[in-house]
């Protein structure tokens, strides 16, 4: 009976102390190339593009970049996959305040307010005791980047101090950061991107391919929404460029805005959100056109045939 007693104890300290274990960082710095264009940046610029992470602002561990890139068949990481969601679409955070001055404070909140204004999600305070996992905004200098999905404990969301509407104080910047960390990858990875873009690979900076990656069905899903120019989470239609032309070419007129934008979230931004967190209340909006109709119908059909196949 004492043996049984001692196993259960150290089985619980062990398990306490694998819980109380700081989440490994996986922030790769930046270079001294972004850092100093993070200082002097175009109107055009966005910085999450310069932030020197996976993608530009995704921090993702080594064996995450290998799965994603390799394709995960399993469907066992990244957006699909749900215990990288918020539990009851809440979503607790705290801000290291002492990086920043009021206004971008307000500006942060103000973030969180505009995701809950379109959706179920609940940013909430986060209150030691209480939330286990949480975003911890800091202000390094070293850009805006975030995680992709809820992780284990404190999760690190960064975004460099500016004036409001400046580099990572785009108001729509810091809703992209927090949409990486609700789950969202960006709009260009789409597994059927190459039916809307063509990307000019000439253009690309050497080195810096591996961000025009796309991922697998079985790793990420649209949610039977098309794909979307005006997406807050697409790229600038310059992105990684090595002369300033174009690395990304629209291949369709969708009817929709600015590829890169950072002034809004989309219909489809939100109808992704809804879709990923609230399949109840709200619905996705009806489709916009017929191209958008058939897509989701064979969309839905080939999630038929995965469900039932992957059976066998
Ligand atoms: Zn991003």
């Amino acid at each position: 009976m004492i043996k049984i007693i001692c196993i259960c104890t150290f089985a619980i300290l062990a398990l306490n102390s694998v819980r109380s274990l700081p989440m490994p960082d996986y922030v790769v710095p930046n270079t001294p190339e972004n850092l100093e264009r993070l200082k002097n940046l175009g109107p055009d610029d966005l910085a999450e593009e310069l932030s020197g992470q996976f993608e530009g602002d995704m921090v993702m561990s080594p064996s995450e970049i290998a799965q994603l890139i390799g394709g995960n068949k399993n469907g066992k990481t990244g957006l699909i996959a749900e215990r990288f969601r918020w539990p009851d679409n809440i979503i607790p955070y705290t801000i290291n305040e002492e990086d920043f001055s009021s206004a971008q404070i307000h500006y942060i909140h103000l973030a969180a307010e505009r995701l809950m204004e379109v959706t179920c999600l609940k940013f909430v305070p986060y209150r030691e005791g209480v939330h286990t996992n949480y975003i911890w905004v800091t202000g390094e200098n070293s850009g805006c980047w975030s995680y992709v999905g809820m992780r284990n404990g404190r999760q690190q969301l960064n975004l460099t101090p500016n004036n409001p509407e400046v580099g990572c104080f785009r108001l729509y910047t810091i809703v992209h950061e927090f949409m990486h960390a609700l789950g969202f990858y960006h709009m260009q990875s789409a597994t059927e991107r190459d039916e809307y873009v063509r990307i000019v690979w000439e253009n690309i900076q050497a080195g810096t391919q591996n961000n025009f990656n796309t991922y697998d069905a079985q790793t990420i899903t649209q949610f039977g929404i098309e794909y979307d120019y005006g997406s807050v989470m697409h790229y600038s239609r310059t992105a990684f460029s090595i002369n300033g032309s174009d690395t990304i070419v629209a291949l369709k007129d969708l009817g929709d805005s600015i590829m890169g934008q950072r002034v809004r979230m989309s219909d489809k931004d939100i109808a992704r959100i809804n879709a990923m967190y609230c399949p109840l209340s709200p619905r996705p909006p009806p489709p916009q056109s017929l191209t958008e109709f058939f897509y989701r119908l064979n969309n839905g059909m080939n999630k038929l045939f995965y469900n039932i196949f992957s059976r066998f």
